[in-house]
């Protein structure tokens, strides 16, 4: 088994369907509740870990159910909970969502104990990135700490990878690019840093080219139903979408991501992990939900066999 260290966040979803969205001071009698793990960090370390690998998870939660349901059902997944630390002042983060009748949802995240992971806290668990295979972040904890342990791994040789989501207010600094061994933004992210609006394949491959020379080593841009581009500083390939029925797009690049990390681990190349990731990512959008959604390796597998 191969050493994945996820750095970032866990949130718990909590959803009302309604008719229809509630403008400013209305009140809105709903219909179904559901309550889901999710937080794009929880999301990419569970679909690691169904890959088969083993999945360190670095986050930090409140002091409250939330965060106890967090460990216990993360543990459940086999993932390694130790270095999920505890704020004792700042409650676990929480996403409350609205869905209407068309599905169009409206969405407030409290990130609570999320956006108090400190580099201190990353020193604690020096000892499990240092002996990592690969790492994998994004951006819903403080930047300064996935810098932090970027440039921790980085300097141990170790390739860390990026998901910039959701897209960063600032521009990422030139420090934390050139620690990268991949960046993997989707195209509204690849346009937000790139400044080239990703509309089309050429400009993929524009935009692509544009965040390689801000210094990552590798980038992926996915692309949804369209796939995702590889570019490595040399070569663009390009790996088409499955065709599936999508039932729920919700956290198809966590799942993507994840996976992608897992094959990386492996020492694959970075197309073969792109293959797998996309067949990883196809598959969660024919599934309900971010974590329930994620596939493990033998459904990926079954699924290549399918092709
Ligand atoms: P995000 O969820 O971060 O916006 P994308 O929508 O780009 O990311 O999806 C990530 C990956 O998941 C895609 O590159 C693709 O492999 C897969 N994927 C997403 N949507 C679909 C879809 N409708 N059909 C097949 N695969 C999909």
């Amino acid at each position: 088994m191969k050493n994945i260290v996820v750095i970032g966040s866990s949130n718990t979803d909590m959803v009302v369907k309604t008719s229809h969205l509630p403008a400013g001071g209305e009140t809105v009698l709903g219909g179904d509740f559901f309550m889901n793990a999710g937080g794009k960090g929880a999301n990419q370390a569970v679909a690691a870990a169904r890959y088969g690998n083993r999945v360190v998870f670095v986050a930090k939660t409140g002091d409250d159910l939330f965060g106890r349901q967090v460990r216990k059902s993360m543990a459940e997944d086999g993932i390694v909970t130790d270095y999920v630390f505890v704020d004792k002042e700042h409650p676990s983060g929480v996403a409350l969502i609205t869905i209407d009748k068309d599905a169009e949802n409206c969405i407030v995240v409290a990130g609570g104990a999320n956006m108090y992971l400190s580099p201190a806290d990353i020193d604690t668990a020096a000892e499990e990135i240092l002996k990592a295979d690969v790492v994998l972040m994004q951006l819903e904890s403080p930047i300064e700490t996935v810098a932090y342990a970027a440039r921790m791994a980085a300097k141990a040789g170790i390739p860390v990878i990026l998901n910039p989501a959701p897209a960063p207010a600032e521009a990422l600094s030139e420090e934390l690019l050139k620690d990268l061994f991949l960046i993997t933004p989707n195209r509204s992210e690849a346009s937000h840093i790139s400044g080239i609006e990703v509309t089309d394949m050429e400009s993929a491959h524009r935009a692509a080219k544009a965040i390689h020379e801000m210094g990552p080593k590798n980038v992926i841009i996915t692309l949804g139903s369209d796939g995702s581009l590889v570019y490595d500083g040399s070569m663009f390939m390009r790996v088409e979408a499955l065709k599936v029925e999508a039932v729920d797009t919700t956290a198809a690049g966590d799942t993507y991501n994840g996976v992608l990390a897992s094959v990386i681990a492996e020492g694959k190349s970075l197309i073969e992990a792109v293959r797998e990731a996309n067949i990883a990512g196809a598959i969660s959008v024919t599934r309900m939900g971010a974590q329930p959604a994620a596939p493990t390796r033998e459904e990926i597998a079954a699924m290549k066999q399918r092709k």
